[in-house]
């Protein structure tokens, strides 16, 4: 055996997305001590990155360590109490699972479905708020990634908060890709990823969470059943405030890398990230339309950072397409979830994906391929 030398991918699936080296140099950089004063140092400017990023003042804004699925039962596990009934908006494949999460922490879902590759419908939402004046809680996914859809997430929170809900919102996918904007939606309870639009490895799960959403947390009657997510805990070590003690060993190289990749977020500007997204998935989507490749969802609502294209007929073994694409092309696109599985692909623009170069060699390759 020896060491592993991984071959080298571009990546335009649904994540990771590419690392830069700069990111990656970080990343390889010493590793001090969880605890260093200059590690708490640096635990301080990633939450000031990330509250640029998230657009918020929320001083609750930090990295949960472990992936965009540790974000999200964060949320729910600190905020759902047993009894609880929560909205679940499904659109998607995250949807679903965000009613996983719910029915796991003992609350009651409220889910409303509307068709894969199209956003929540508000009207729904509406209904269902009315039929259950008891709600707490309105969760969606803002980026669906399954679908490439993106929602109206700050009429969604406005509704919701018109019923005195709190806000769950998935923003994984959304984070420097596309508009968000944590204070000015009034977004209660937020998390994200690592690996999509901020192009940094995995692994880590930014969240954020209000005061409204704090009051909820802490006035709850029973402990939060999860020992690692408890956010009252938790706190003991990211809030600086009377000496930052022991929770658990925070994985210090990675937050090199996430430090570097907001830095780098900063540096171009947020809304110049969004435009470059949505810059680019119209250059990409020209180039499908050119080839006859159609997309799944309606321009309006379409996710700039990921392009869910439909499988054009003719094609018998996608799979075989997407391994050709892979072997012969070094090119990492996305197969369908769920109900999509085999009848889309899934072409992501994220963070450094998100570039011409990149758009060139995608529609070179499937070009290659499809012939
Ligand atoms: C990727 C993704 C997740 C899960 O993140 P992991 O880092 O894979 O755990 C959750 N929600 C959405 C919308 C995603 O795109």
């Amino acid at each position: 055996m020896q060491s592993f030398n991984p071959p080298k991918r571009t990546l335009m699936g649904p994540g990771p997305s590419d690392v830069s080296t700069r990111v990656l140099e970080a990343m390889a950089r010493p590793t001090i001590g969880h605890l260093d004063p200059a590690f708490q140092t640096l635990m301080d400017e990633i939450k000031e990155l990330l509250r640029y990023a998230f657009k918020t003042e929320n001083k609750l804004t930090f990295p949960v360590s472990a992936p965009g699925s540790a974000g999200m039962e964060t949320c729910f596990a600190n905020l759902v109490e047993h009894g609880d009934k929560v909205i679940v908006c499904v659109n998607g494949v995250f949807g679903t699972r965000m009613v996983e999460n719910v029915t796991r922490c003992g609350g009651e879902a409220v889910v409303i479905n509307d068709d894969w590759g199209t956003p929540v419908s508000l009207d729904k939402v509406d209904a269902a708020l009315k039929a259950n004046p008891d709600t707490k809680i309105v969760a969606f996914v803002a980026a669906e990634t399954s679908t490439g859809v993106a929602s109206d997430t700050k009429a969604l929170c406005k509704l919701a908060h018109e019923y005195d809900c709190i806000t769950i919102v998935d923003a994984v996918t959304s984070l420097g890709g596309s508009e968000l904007d944590v204070d000015g939606w009034n977004i209660d309870a937020i998390y994200s990823g690592s690996q999509k639009c901020l192009s940094c490895p995995p692994g880590l799960s930014p969240v954020s969470f209000n005061e409204r959403a704090i009051e909820k947390i802490k006035n709850r009657d029973k402990p939060v059943q999860s020992w690692f997510m408890d956010l009252n805990l938790v706190m003991g070590y990211w809030d600086g405030t009377g000496g930052r003690s022991y929770h658990h060993t925070a994985p210090v190289n990675a937050m090199y890398a996430l430090h570097e990749s907001l830095l780098i977020l900063k540096e171009e500007g947020l809304e110049n990230s969004w435009k470059r997204h949505t810059d680019m998935s119209a250059k990409l989507r020209q180039g499908f339309a050119d080839m006859g490749i159609k997309y799944l969802v309606d321009e309006k609502y379409a996710l700039p950072q990921l392009n869910t294209i439909i499988i054009p007929d003719h094609i018998t073994d996608e799979a075989a397409i997407r391994t050709k694409l892979l072997n012969d092309h070094n090119l990492e696109i996305g197969a369908g979830l769920g109900a999509l599985s085999g009848k889309v692909w899934r072409v992501g623009l994220m963070g450094h994906s998100a570039c011409q170069a990149n758009i060139d060699k995608c529609l070179t390759a499937f070009k290659a391929v499809m012939n």
